[in-house]
């Protein structure tokens, strides 16, 4: 059943259709509402094709020798730089950050995260590296314990939303 009878397609702007379909992912627009300030928007994101998913290869040069090396779906590192041992070989995923605005109205990226592997360092498994605070000091989660942080960071992120619900009188 239609509860929203009364909006009539006209009316309907894409603000609207997102208070109405919480949740549901809206097209880009040009009306005011969407134009945030760029530290404001959501991280960007990108559906993974199913050509993305097949292993692929990479060539590395380690002192100048050319070396073939198979490439996790999830690298973005072009290996363009040139390595003295193959164990310095690094696959990188793409960085995930959170801008956070600063009191002088710099915006500050932080809890970035992404994929690493040294795959043939002693430790080769690939894992999620956290860089808290940009000062380039990572922690490492292997397995599940990157899905335990970001529990954790949804369970941070409730906490806000209920204390900024409690200055709209309760009202989330
Ligand atoms: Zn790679």
């Amino acid at each position: 059943m239609n509860t929203n009878e009364n909006l009539s397609p006209a009316a309907v702007t894409s603000a609207k259709v997102r208070a109405v379909l919480a949740g549901v992912p809206q097209q880009p627009t040009t009306e005011q509402v969407d134009r945030w300030d760029a530290t404001d928007r959501p991280i960007p994101f990108s559906l993974t094709s199913a050509a993305e998913q097949l292993p692929r290869r990479a060539t590395v040069s380690v002192r100048g020798v050319l070396v073939d090396v198979q490439c996790p779906s999830w690298c973005v590192s072009p290996h363009t730089e040139k390595l003295n041992f193959i164990e310095d070989l690094t696959h990188t995923g793409e960085a995930i950050s959170l801008p956070v605005r600063q009191f002088d109205g710099s915006v500050e990226q932080v809890l970035t995260a992404q994929l690493v592997q040294w795959p043939f360092a002693d430790k080769s498994e690939p894992y999620m590296s956290v860089d808290a605070d940009g000062s380039g000091e990572c922690n490492e989660y292997h397995g599940p314990a990157g899905l335990a942080f970001a529990d954790q960071l949804v369970a941070h992120a409730e906490r806000i939303r209920a204390e900024v619900a409690k200055l709209n009188g309760g009202r989330s």
